[in-house]
């Protein structure tokens, strides 16, 4: 990608109600734009990002045996009545008046919207378990938004549910998520914790957040330090049991939100020198909550024995947009955003230093061509800018790598090569710097 054919919008100010830095940052790299309070336009870099973190979650929520889906944003209030949810949701809930009167939800959850496609289609023991997901854009009218998309009214979420027979094999459908989330997390470089949390509006008797500790986190959570040392990809978990036991292991470990937490049992079974307290910010969270919408909304299924039963279902959401800031919040520097290469944008940044050299300008294109046929995403920064605002442009959009091609160390074959992750700098030559560029990417 040339970066003059594509929009990057840089801004040199911070917005002025921005507090935290994945907010400043997000505005200050073009990655989005406020269009009202809590509600984003998403820029090229912006959605390049989303968009990577999206996969990621697929890719974890296929493996673990969830089926993709799409449910849409409105839904009939009607279901709402039918849970009982309705008038409980509150405020949060933003209703909308058809040209029929009728009134429309603009999804917060879904529930009920999902347990109204299962009981249409699903009759029989034999198709359980099933994990329907989707990755859709949901809408709460929260009453502070906050933070950029940190805490928006409008937001994505990766959201899944789970249908099982019975309780047993509803946990290992929790448990399966759980080891998914913890997978997919991991995958972004961010250490989450699962903490035992309250099922909220959601209800439910078994539920955890995933929080990754920042001193911007909304909420407090408390935790056994032995669990930040443990490793989901240690083991390979392919049976049943074996995904159990690595969950049940987590288990083991005290960790709770606050309103959750139990001083005396923490001080009990933990030392003190184990004990970890901090800001946490909710990535995911995750309920079983058995047949608390299978009951009133009537979905059940005939079982092996020819008797009916309400389904066992789980719900398991992951704040896709919110992901974006807390990755930010967990990788800046003074200088901007520092991406792990999973989700960013782009691998490599190409600065030409000298901008009306014709052997710089297609020694650029050569090395731009060549790492986007490896599959190496890459923008070239070939506007007509001085070297100071590519390089301060280039530190603030926070691609992992930066070649910086100049007339002097072409002479020699040379290039370059700085790592966003250090701040390092090396100059060696062009092969070598590609070598190392792709050692690096496609041993992650
Ligand atoms: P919070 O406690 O932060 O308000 P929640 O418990 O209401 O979140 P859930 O219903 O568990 O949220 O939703 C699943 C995930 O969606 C959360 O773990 C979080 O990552 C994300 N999420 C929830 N509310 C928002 C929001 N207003 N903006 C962005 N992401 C959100
Ligand atoms: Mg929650």
């Amino acid at each position: 990608m040339l970066w003059s054919n594509y929009f990057i919008p840089t801004q040199k100010e911070n917005p002025a109600d921005a507090k935290i830095p994945s907010h400043k940052l997000m505005v200050r790299s073009g990655m989005i734009k406020q269009e009202s309070a809590g509600i984003y336009s998403w820029l090229p870099l912006g959605i390049k990002v989303l968009k990577n973190i999206e996969n990621i979650i697929r890719q974890e929520q296929e493996r673990a045996g969830a089926i993709e889906i799409l449910m849409p944003t409105l839904q009939s209030s009607d279901l709402w009545s039918e849970s009982g949810r309705y008038d409980g949701y509150g405020e949060e809930m933003l209703r909308v008046v058809d040209r029929h009167d009728r009134i429309l939800i603009y999804g917060p959850t879904n529930e009920e919207q999902v347990t109204e496609i299962f009981r249409k289609y699903v009759k029989s023991y034999k198709n359980l378990p099933l994990n329907l997901y989707h990755i859709q854009w949901k809408f709460r009218d929260e009453i502070r938004p906050r933070f950029g998309v940190m805490r928006g009214r409008e937001f994505l979420m990766k959201d899944s549910y789970s249908f099982d027979l019975n309780e047993d094999t509803a946990k290992i459908s929790y448990y399966k998520m759980f080891v998914a989330y913890l997978k997919t997390f991991q995958r972004m470089e961010l250490k989450a914790i699962p903490v035992s949390a309250e099922s909220g509006p959601i209800g439910g008797n078994l539920s955890h957040e995933f929080s990754v500790i920042a001193p911007t986190g909304e909420s407090e959570i408390f935790c056994d330090k032995s669990i930040l040392d443990l490793d989901i990809n240690k083991k390979n978990l392919t049976t049943d049991k074996e995904i159990s036991e690595a969950v049940e292991n987590y288990l083991s470990f005290y960790s709770a939100t606050d309103e959750k937490h139990d001083v005396n049992n923490f001080n009990k079974t933990v030392k003190k020198k184990d004990q970890i307290s901090g800001r946490g910010i909710e990535i995911g969270h995750i309920f079983s909550f058995g047949d608390k919408y299978s009951k009133p909304m009537n979905a059940s299924i005939v079982n092996a024995d020819g008797k009916i039963s309400d389904v066992y279902m789980g719900s398991y959401g992951i704040g896709v947009s919110r992901l974006v800031a807390t990755i930010i919040e967990c990788f800046n520097d003074d200088d901007g955003i520092i991406w792990p290469i999973s989700v960013a944008p782009f691998k490599v940044n190409i600065i030409n230093l000298k901008n009306n050299d014709d052997d710089c300008y297609s020694k650029c294109i050569e090395i731009h061509n060549l790492l986007e046929k490896l599959g190496i995403e890459t923008i070239f920064d070939d506007r007509d800018e001085s070297a100071g605002k590519k390089f301060s442009d280039g530190d603030l959009i926070g691609v992992p790598f930066q070649l910086i091609i100049g007339p002097r160390e072409l002479k020699n074959g040379n290039v370059e090569l700085k790592i966003r992750k250090t701040n390092k700098k090396e100059i060696i030559s062009f092969e070598r710097a590609i070598d190392k560029i792709k050692s690096i990417i496609f041993e992650e």
